[in-house]
């Protein structure tokens, strides 16, 4: 099988050159030409020899995304984008635009293992890991497709990042290169539904990215009725690793919370999530729950939400209710492409790339 040269670090790069007796600054060429001009194309390469270019087309495989749905909201732009991998499978990834800068949001996964009852990514399980390139390609045909600059990435779209945690890591450190699209690591928001070992593991590697936290309820109780994983690791374990991450990072955490009516959206779960995050240096996000078709769970109502914010608020903690991007392209996360992937079962039809608005 050829080597997926998007994925190599540039270290690994002029080895890789030395190797072939090429001298290495044509390295440097090669990942600029990759990861910051983001050619699809050996022979876009034009400050290459004509023969390196060869040796390169026999040698790597250049991984590329196809671009076979894309939807824009007519309301504030946000756009979905469904790409095909070079193995036929299919993933999905957003452009929002903020004040602060343009963001996308990229899946990890092809599917997702970990079971979360309110999400539509998880459904059918997990197919495979996506390659750091993969990950990259996102971000690149994004940028290109839309002309805008990218400067904000957020990792929360199919898939647990620390369920492919090499992967990421890989990723992370090629799109913060100066070499690359050189992202700054404060710029970057990595999300997770707790895995404990791993959030421990990534505070070793202190890098200065946002580490958002999938907790979506006040105690284990409930936790585990909404997340498998929450029968892995209690709360208390989480928020102590979620401690220790701060401590070696300085970086606050930040917490997601999904609001679904009749479950963790009480006035008491309020109080008993102020009183267990407490003097941690955090952030709460609130998300009224995105209904998806395959579990009856309703949004909370706009006053309980405010309600529920106005606790926490009360008790000093830090808390935002996210604006929702897209409403007129919503479909929860994963719901993009599960519905490609049922539309394709009944027509069983090719592709081609649909823009629909
Ligand atoms: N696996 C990672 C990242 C992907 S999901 C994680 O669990 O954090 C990104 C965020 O969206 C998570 O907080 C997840 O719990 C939340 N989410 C998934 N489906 C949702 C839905 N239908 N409504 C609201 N939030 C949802």
């Amino acid at each position: 099988m050829k080597k997926d040269i998007k994925s190599l670090s540039l270290a690994e790069l002029e080895s890789e050159m030395r190797e072939r007796k090429v001298e290495p600054f044509r390295a440097k060429q090669i990942f600029q030409w990759l990861h910051q001009k983001q050619v699809t194309s050996f022979d876009e390469m034009t400050n290459l020899s004509k023969e390196l270019r060869e040796q390169c087309k026999e040698i790597y495989e250049l991984p590329i995304l196809e671009a076979i749905e894309i939807k824009t909201s007519k309301i504030d732009g946000t756009q979905k984008y469904l790409f095909q991998l070079m193995d036929g499978n299919v993933i999905e990834s957003v452009f929002m635009k903020y004040k602060h800068g343009n963001s996308v949001c990229i899946s990890s996964q092809v599917g997702c293992r970990m079971g979360c009852r309110f999400c539509a990514s998880t459904l059918d399980g997990l197919t495979r890991c996506l390659e750091p390139s993969e990950m990259l390609e996102q971000i690149y045909r994004i940028s290109k497709l839309s002309g805008e600059r990218v400067s904000h990435i957020v990792i929360m779209g199919t898939g647990e990042p620390m369920d492919n945690e090499k992967n990421v890591l890989k990723f992370l450190s090629l799109l913060t290169d100066p070499n690359g699209l050189h992202i700054s690591q404060r710029n970057i928001t990595l999300s997770t539904c707790g895995l404990v070992p791993e959030i421990k593991r990534l505070a070793q590697e202190h890098l200065q990215i946002t580490l958002a936290i999938s907790l979506h309820a006040p105690n284990d109780e409930i936790r585990r009725q909404l997340m498998p994983i929450a029968n892995r690791y209690s709360m208390e374990e989480l928020l102590e690793a979620c401690q220790y991450y701060f401590q070696e990072t300085k970086r606050r955490i930040s917490f997601e919370y999904s609001l679904i009516q009749g479950i963790n959206d009480k006035r008491e779960h309020a109080y008993e999530l102020a009183k267990r995050i407490a003097y941690k240096n955090c952030h709460v996000n609130l998300i009224p729950v995105n209904p998806i078709k395959e579990r009856d769970f309703q949004q909370t109502q706009k006053a309980a939400i405010l309600e529920f914010k106005n606790v926490l608020e009360k008790n000093k903690i830090n808390v935002t209710i996210r604006r929702e991007m897209g409403r007129d392209i919503q479909g929860a996360c994963g719901q993009l492409r599960k519905g490609y992937q049922e539309r394709q079962q009944k027509t069983k039809e090719g592709k081609g790339c649909r823009h629909m608005d």
